[in-house]
C-alpha cells in the first residue's frame, strides 16, 4: 500500500479523511491518474511508515545530500553577518529572516533604508513640510518617529552647513490621542503614560518637536465631560464589536486630522507597517470593503484633507519590535496595549 498526501486543496486533510472525502472527488480518469503521478513523487513525511514513501531518492539510493549553495554555505560555516561578512549574526539560530542574517548594524541600516526608500520614491516629506507624527507609544510608531527624528536632524545639519542657510528644515510635531475616555482605564496610568510619552518626545531633540496630547472626545467639544458622555453614548449605540472597532478608529483618524489641521500641518505620519496592512488586506476583504483596498494600501492617502503616509509600509512588525529592543526604545505598554487589544485588525491604528 501506498501512502499519500495529496496538495491542493487537500493540504489540511490528514490520510484517514482524505479517504474519505477524496473517493467521490476522484471520479474521472484524469484525476486517478494525477492521483498515481503524486504517489510516485511524493511522501507522507512520517517516520513510522513501512512504505519507505517518508525517504528521499536520495536516501533511498545511499547517494549524499546535495552541497549546499555557496553563500549559505560560507554563512553556515563561518557565522558571519551576510551583508558585511564581518560581524556576527544578531541572534543565530533563534530566529529566521533578515533578523538572523544581518549583524545589528547591517539590520539596523536595512530597516532605515527600507524607510527611507518608501519616503524618497513617494515623495512622502519635503523640505518646506511640516509633519505631525501619530504616536502611541507602541513599537510601529515609536521606531517611525525615531526615523522622521533622524531626518530631520540630518536635514538640520545640512542646513547649519550650508553657507547662504537656503537648505530648509522641515518641521515636526507629535500626536498622542487619549483614548481613555473609551476604556476602564485608571487615570494614573493615563498619566504616567502620557508623561513617559512627553519624555521620549524631549528626548528626541533638537531640533524641538511640539507635543499635542488630544483627549479622542474632544473631536465633539471643547468641554471634556459632555464630550466623554457624547461618546460613551456613541460607542454604546453600536452593538457589534466589528462596528465598534471600524468606528473608534475612524474616531482616532478624524481626532489626528483636527490636530493636523489646527496646528499647521501639511502631513500626517503613521506607523503602519507591512504586518498591519496584511491584516486590513484580510479583514477588509472579509467584511466586503475590496471597493476601498487598493486606495487603503497607498504609500500616500490623499484622501484625508492631510495626506497620510506610511513611511514604514515594507517593514514587518517582527523588524520593529527586534529594532526598538535593539535600541532599547522604551515601549508604552498601557497606550500599545488598549489600541493593539482592541484594533487589531485595523490598519489604520496608529500603531501595530
Ligand atoms: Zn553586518
Amino acid at each position: 500500500m501506498n501512502c499519500i498526501i495529496y496538495t491542493k486543496p487537500y493540504t489540511l486533510l490528514d490520510l484517514k479523511s482524505w479517504k474519505t472525502v477524496s473517493a467521490p472527488l476522484l471520479n474521472n480518469a484524469s484525476e486517478k491518474n494525477q492521483t498515481a503521478t503524486v504517489n510516485n513523487t511524493m511522501s507522507c513525511n512520517s517516520s513510522g511508515c513501512q512504505s519507505n514513501c517518508h525517504k528521499s531518492d536520495d536516501q533511498l539510493s545511499g547517494s549524499p545530500p546535495p552541497p549546499l549553495p555557496p553563500l549559505a554555505a560560507a554563512n553556515n560555516s563561518n557565522n558571519l553577518c551576510l551583508k558585511c561578512k564581518t560581524n556576527s549574526p544578531i541572534t543565530p539560530g533563534s530566529l529566521s529572516g533578515d533578523e538572523a542574517r544581518f549583524c545589528a548594524d547591517c539590520f539596523r541600516s536595512n530597516i532605515y533604508g527600507k524607510f527611507r526608500l518608501a519616503v524618497t520614491s513617494h515623495a512622502m516629506i519635503s523640505p518646506s513640510d511640516n509633519v505631525l507624527v501619530a504616536f502611541s507609544g507602541g513599537p510601529s510608531s515609536r521606531v517611525a518617529l525615531q526615523f522622521v527624528h533622524g531626518l530631520q536632524d540630518r536635514a538640520q545639519k545640512n542646513f547649519e552647513a550650508s553657507k547662504d542657510k537656503s537648505l530648509a528644515v522641515f518641521g515636526v510635531g507629535v500626536a498622542f490621542i487619549d483614548e481613555s475616555a473609551a476604556y476602564p482605564v485608571s487615570s494614573d496610568k493615563v498619566d504616567g503614560a502620557i508623561q513617559d510619552i512627553r519624555s521620549v518626545v524631549s528626548n528626541l531633540a533638537p531640533p524641538t518637536k511640539q507635543l499635542h496630547v488630544f483627549p479622542i472626545e474632544n473631536i465633539y467639544a471643547t468641554d471634556s465631560s459632555d464630550g466623554k458622555d457624547r461618546l460613551t453614548k456613541l460607542l454604546d449605540a453600536v452593538n457589534d464589536a466589528t462596528g465598534k472597532e471600524d468606528l473608534l478608529l475612524h474616531l482616532r483618524m478624524l481626532a489626528l486630522q483636527k490636530v493636523a489641521s489646527q496646528n499647521g500641518y501639511n502631513r500626517l505620519v503613521l506607523g503602519s507597517c507591512a504586518s498591519r496592512i496584511a491584516c486590513h488586506v484580510l479583514a477588509a476583504t472579509v467584511k466586503g470593503q475590496g471597493y476601498s483596498l487598493s486606495a487603503d494600501i497607498q504609500y500616500v492617502d490623499a484622501r484625508w484633507e492631510i495626506p497620510v503616509v506610511l513611511p514604514l509600509h515594507d517593514c514587518t512588525s517582527q523588524e520593529l519590535n527586534l529594532l526598538c529592543h535593539l535600541d532599547g526604545f522604551v515601549i508604552q505598554t498601557f497606550s500599545y496595549f488598549i489600541q493593539d487589544s482592541l484594533l487589531c485588525f485595523n490598519f489604520f491604528a496608529i500603531d501595530v
